[in-house]
């Protein structure tokens, strides 16, 4: 069976989506994918960078590491959280709405052990 592209709804061959609700909500979406996946992106790229780099540093420097590891830990939950980008392969399997949602579920784990590491770090390091 075909489905929703945006709540994966069961409908029928000559549907896109199951109502126009589901075709603004995915036009909106898209609108903000594009608009902000560049920066997004950046902004990835240089957390990842920062998270690789810190558990090098970490060997011989344990706060800045530790630091370097979790604040972009922190900074990457909380925008994954204002403004979650699913990545394509996701959005086909389970279309937008479950993809935003799991999007969002880990982007509260990475704050939530983001958070915790600082914490940790200030107490312990
Ligand atoms: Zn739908």
């Amino acid at each position: 069976m075909k489905k929703c592209e945006y709540c994966a709804k069961e409908i029928s061959y000559h549907e896109m989506y199951c109502r126009d609700e589901c075709q603004t909500k995915a036009n909106d979406f898209y609108d903000m994918r594009d608009k902000i996946s560049k920066i997004i992106g950046v902004f990835n790229g240089i957390c990842v960078m920062s998270i690789g780099i810190g558990l090098f540093v970490f060997s011989f420097l344990k706060e800045v590491g530790a630091y370097m590891v979790a604040i972009p830990m922190v900074i990457l939950g909380i925008l994954f959280l204002l403004f979650p980008v699913p990545a394509d392969v996701m959005i086909q399997k389970y279309k937008i709405e479950k993809s935003l949602k799991i999007t969002r579920i880990i982007a509260l784990i990475l704050l939530a052990l983001g958070i915790i590491a600082t914490i940790v770090t200030i107490i312990a390091i």
